[in-house]
């Protein structure tokens, strides 16, 4: 049996941003492999005999490493039919959905990538923070803060375009906010934080570059977390004022996690 491997983008958090497509996988799924954030109300649609698996820690609390996670594809598609892969946002934002897709790719498994609404656009919308404006800016950069891949190249684009938005930041985002100073950039210049974007939890700090480190810190802020450089930011209050609830079509008789798709 040659079984098919989706990989699905989940959204940001509120489940109700998955897309169409993403849930019709869902409800006809053998197996979920999903990540760690991905809400439960999600993997309640799959049917009740599917196969969940949750690649996003080991029992020790170690990261499941990457290349048993594609052999995990390869072989459940092989033997069990369709496999949704459900990650957070899109598969191919900062998502290693490329290097699954070139695994079944390699393997012979057919692959279809679904879309999904990446933080790194929600977590600024859903704030206020349009990531462009006409006459305020008109080009966006999104960047890796991760230690592995992030910082050389957020000094290259630091710059390079009038709204910077940058994932996994949160652990070091003094740094990384100096950094971005370091390239060119004045600390003066509006920033923000946006964590938990789309979920009950969503909160957002907004200050300059020089001081939203320390400000997210007083507020106690915790990750999941995206940065928001420009601009752009100072029209947060205007849009959204006070933004510390999501805003996204949930009224208080919708909550995140309460999902129903017939
Ligand atoms: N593929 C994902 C990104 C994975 S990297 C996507 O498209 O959204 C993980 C980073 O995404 C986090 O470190 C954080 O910077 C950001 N992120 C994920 N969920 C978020 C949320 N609900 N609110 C704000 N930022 C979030």
């Amino acid at each position: 049996m040659t079984g098919m491997v989706y990989l699905v983008g989940a959204g940001p958090g509120d489940p109700r941003l998955l897309t169409l497509r993403g849930a019709e996988l869902l409800q006809r799924a053998d197996v979920v492999v999903h990540d760690r954030l991905v809400a439960e109300a999600l993997l309640d649609l799959a049917p009740a005999g599917a196969e969940r698996i949750d690649v996003g820690k080991a029992p020790d609390d170690t990261p499941i490493p990457q290349a048993e996670i594609n052999r995990l594809l390869v072989e459940r598609a092989s033997t069990s039919g369709s496999v949704v892969r459900l990650k957070g946002g899109d598969p191919f934002v900062f998502g290693r959905g490329g290097e699954e897709a070139l695994a079944c790719a390699e393997a012979g498994i057919p692959v279809e990538i679904v879309p999904g609404v990446t933080s790194a656009v929600a977590a600024p919308g859903v704030a206020g923070i349009p990531l462009t404006h006409r006459g305020v800016a008109s080009t966006v950069a999104f960047v890796t803060a991760s230690v592995a891949t992030g910082p050389a190249n957020l000094s290259k684009v630091a710059t390079a375009a009038d709204t910077l938005v940058v994932l996994m930041a949160m652990r070091r985002l003094g740094d990384v906010c100096r950094s971005i100073v370091a390239a060119g950039r004045s600390p003066d210049e509006p920033a923000a934080l946006v964590s938990s974007a789309t979920t009950f939890e969503q909160r957002r700090v907004v200050a300059t570059l020089g001081t939203l480190a320390d400000d997210a810190e007083a507020a106690g802020v915790e990750p999941p977390a995206t940065l928001v450089v420009g601009d752009v930011v100072a029209l947060a209050d205007a849009i959204v004022p006070s933004a510390a609830r999501p805003s996204a079509g949930s009224g208080a008789d919708a909550a995140p996690a309460d999902l129903r798709l017939v």
